[in-house]
């Protein structure tokens, strides 16, 4: 049972250190929420957490009433930063490390599957029924010190067992993400896929369930998993659940290495995407409706892999750096993931940590005082001092100055 020194070290170590302000946050909240004659409560990831005994950073608030305005009062009595979701009633305080997400409680009903839902206001019970699992449909009456863990799906019997169980049968249907985030969840927590939920996700896949979902949201889920301490795991469930190429039919995820270290989680995009050609690569992006640095990075790990074998076999630093110049730092270091071991991984890390900043020890204002010309032609010259540094050709300012000597004689003799 959740007692009142457990929420009060909400998001601290596991071992009764509360993160600095939880406890403020959590003591002041239901004090505002009185004054307005609303209830507020604890929900979701910080008592599933609480319960397991690990940490939060993030705290989870719903508020029988209007969480707008509890957040409002929230954010001025903390000094924290808010960011105001009208039409969803929604709100989130930021002040620190602290980051504290207020919903008004709601019923919600999906017009069409996939589609973002029809809310309206309603009661605690209602709001736990809408939500993705019975492990994250609990609430804890705040303060703390007062109520009983609100549990009407048995989401602690569930925890205790390790099991990811969708509250209603049509859940997958109405929102597919939620299939990702079981497999996060089932993955971060070591946890199983209930079976009926597993025959329900399997219905919802194999139904195009995917389909009716927008590039932003499956991106969406997709980053979050990302962004998990351990990425392949809940990655290469996603696969052999086929979540993957329900997404795109040449995506899988059985490749994904282990990787000991923490990995930045568009370098877990580059590895997920490593398979694809550019052209499938394309598609995804359009797909996942994906910004900018997505794109980038999509782009380049095909470029990069159809490189691969140049990039082992080049014999020289400035080589690799002919063939590596401009691409996404997070390409490179996926590329790293998925090679690792072999010569393209030895010459992409050396590119990643030394060859990418090399630098002519003459600036532009050095070349002018000995004679070349701005224009395209300092541009050359500087790439062959560049070129011949990161060869080891030159080792100081002398030999740089020799080298542009001879290089200008050189080329003045060719341009006349
Ligand atoms: P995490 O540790 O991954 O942040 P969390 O439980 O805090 O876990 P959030 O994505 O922050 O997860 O969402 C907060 C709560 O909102 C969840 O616990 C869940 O109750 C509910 N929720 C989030 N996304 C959905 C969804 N797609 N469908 C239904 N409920 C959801
Ligand atoms: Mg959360």
């Amino acid at each position: 049972m959740l007692t009142p020194t457990d929420v009060a070290t909400i998001g601290g170590d596991g071992n009764g250190d509360p993160v600095d302000g939880h406890r403020f946050v959590l003591d002041r909240i239901p004090v505002i929420a009185d004054y307005l004659g609303f209830e507020a409560y604890l929900v979701g990831g910080p008592v599933r957490d609480r319960l397991l005994g690990v940490t939060t950073t993030d705290l989870d608030i719903a508020v029988v009433g209007d969480a707008v305005i509890v957040a409002e009062k929230l954010a001025s009595d903390i000094n924290g930063r808010l960011t105001v979701h009208q039409r969803f009633g929604t709100a989130t305080v930021t002040a620190g490390a602290l980051t504290i997400d207020l919903v008004t409680a709601r019923r919600e009903t999906y017009s069409s599957p996939g589609a973002l839902p029809d809310v309206e206001r309603g009661e605690i019970a209602d709001d736990l029924a809408r939500r993705d699992f019975t492990i994250n449909a609990m609430a804890m009456p705040l303060p703390a010190s007062v109520g009983e863990l609100v549990d009407p799906h048995q989401g602690q019997a569930d925890l205790e067992s390790g099991l990811i169980r969708v509250i209603h049968a049509g859940s997958f249907r109405d929102d597919p993400t939620r299939i990702l985030r079981a497999v996060r969840y089932a993955a971060r927590f070591g946890f199983t896929i209930e079976p009926d939920t597993a025959t329900l996700m399997s219905q919802a896949l194999a139904a195009r369930a995917f389909s009716t979902l927008t590039g932003d949201r499956v991106r969406h889920e997709l980053e979050r998993t990302f962004q998990e301490s351990d990425p392949a795991a809940p990655l290469r469930l996603a696969g052999d659940c086929g979540v993957m190429t329900a997404i795109h039919p040449a995506l899988t995820a059985s490749h994904l290495p282990d990787v000991g270290e923490t990995v930045t989680p568009l370098a877990w995009l580059a590895a997920l995407v490593w398979p694809l050609n550019a052209d499938e690569g394309a598609a995804l992006t359009a797909r996942l409706n994906a910004p900018s640095d997505w794109a980038r990075v999509i782009a380049d790990t095909a470029r990069i892999r159809a490189l691969a074998s140049s990039i082992g076999d080049a014999a020289k630093p400035s080589d690799v750096c002919a063939l590596l110049d401009g691409m996404a730092p997070d390409a490179l270091k996926g590329a790293i993931m998925m090679a690792a071991g072999s010569p393209i991984a030895d010459q992409i890390g050396r590119y990643l940590s030394e060859w990418w900043s090399v630098a002519p020890r003459l600036r532009g204002h050095d070349l002018l005082a000995l004679g070349v010309p701005a224009g395209p032609e300092m541009g050359a010259a500087l790439r062959e001092l560049r070129r011949a540094r990161l060869d080891g050709e030159t080792h100081s300012v002398q030999d740089e100055q020799e080298l542009v000597r001879n290089w200008a004689q050189v080329s003045d003799r060719t341009t006349r």
